[in-house]
């Protein structure tokens, strides 16, 4: 399953502070093992408005893992 977050570029977007529509600047906020955390901010004030996720490696549908106990691996003793 793969979402499209391609329609939410956002350039603009409503600034509570300015008190209008400004254009937006995105940075990279995070980076998480799922993917990375971007964030705008207003270019006028810098205030952030909004963020967004983007998963990076599309993801193969993965088979469930059967249901078994986990154990700790002997290794060389
Ligand atoms: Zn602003």
């Amino acid at each position: 399953m793969r979402e499209q977050f391609g329609a939410f570029t956002a350039s603009e977007l409503y600034c509570p502070k300015c008190r209008k529509s400004q254009p937006v600047r995105e940075r990279l906020l995070l980076v998480l093992p799922s993917g990375e955390l971007h964030e705008y901010l207003c270019v006028g004030c810098g205030e952030s408005l909004g963020e967004r996720t983007v998963t990076n490696p599309p993801q193969p549908a993965k088979p469930l893992k059967p249901r078994r106990p986990e154990q700790p691996r002997r290794l060389l003793r």
